[in-house]
């Protein structure tokens, strides 16, 4: 069994992102299988190295271990390229010329607008650009993000599903999160591209993250078929709330691993805060 932990750095290690990280890591050792830790950096614009650090640091000073050297993404982006290229080949990808506000004005003014996971769907408006004019914006220098075409690819792979520990055999859905972005011009790669091409290659056999992640799941099946990778088994764990029933992520800041160090508690007080307790 391979596990992993794969944190953007965009900001400070905290008790909900310390409780995957010991899901990950207690799964491993307890199997007597590998851990892993992945640092999912390709949005440069919002990753620092000091968060990486410092998380480094963290999850040392907490007891975790890992095996192997840690993969950093944004050091990989030839290789997402590549995988990117597959889908190109395939004619599964258009280019999207739309502005966030752009998307944002023709979604306000549309009479329905389908929701996905993650808020509203791309409306649509670049798919159906004749190529021509699509190429000769892209050869003008125009900024655009490579987006999937999502009826196609779901046309490709067929009904698809995965298993998960918690929540069972789970029918992916890829309509309902539309047609995804793969690469921008700032971000020459995407979470759902990078993350289905790594884990992959590191050999991830068991993927285990919090159930916001659910849905994103159903994308990575997706890919996963499309560029005939295996599919891992996946645990998609609850999140840790607080007393009101909160997220503890939405309260980044005081939850700082680094904050509750300086407050003085200890490496198993706080494994125990992140709902880890030490075993008698
Ligand atoms: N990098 C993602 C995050 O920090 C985790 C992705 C995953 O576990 O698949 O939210």
């Amino acid at each position: 069994m391979t596990t992993r932990f794969a944190p953007s750095p965009t900001g400070l290690l905290h008790l909900g992102t310390v409780h995957s990280a010991l899901f990950a890591w207690k799964q491993a050792r307890d199997a007597g299988g590998r851990f892993i830790l992945r640092i999912e950096d390709i949005d440069t614009g919002r990753c620092l190295p000091e968060f990486e650090t410092q998380i480094l640091r963290d999850l040392e000073w907490l007891g975790l271990d890992w095996d192997g050297p840690v993969l950093r993404q944004s050091e990989r982006m030839e290789v997402y390229n590549e995988f990117l290229h597959v889908l190109e080949e395939g004619n599964l990808v258009y280019p999207c010329f739309c502005t966030r506000k752009e998307i944002q004005a023709e979604i306000a003014a549309a009479p329905s607008a389908p929701h996905g996971p993650d808020g509203p769907l791309y409306p649509g408006t670049c798919k159906h650009l004749p190529w021509q004019e699509a190429k000769r914006r892209m050869e003008e220098g125009e900024p655009y993000a490579l987006r999937l075409h999502m009826d196609r690819a779901v046309g490709m792979t067929g009904p698809l599903t995965f298993n998960d520990a918690r929540f069972g055999e789970v029918t992916v859905d890829g309509l309902s999160c539309g047609d995804i972005v793969l690469c921008r011009k700032d971000t020459p790669s995407s979470y759902h591209l990078s993350v289905t091409v790594d884990d992959a290659m590191q050999f991830v056999t068991h993927v285990t993250r919090g159930e916001d992640l659910l849905h994103a799941t159903s994308i990575h099946r997706i890919l996963q078929t499309l560029f005939a990778l295996p599919a891992p088994n996946y645990h998609h764990h609850g999140l840790l709330l607080d007393e009101d029933g909160q997220r503890l992520s939405k309260r980044e800041k005081s939850m700082a691993i680094a904050a509750l160090r300086e407050d003085g508690l200890s490496p198993a007080e706080i494994r125990a805060l992140a709902g880890f307790p030490d075993e008698e």
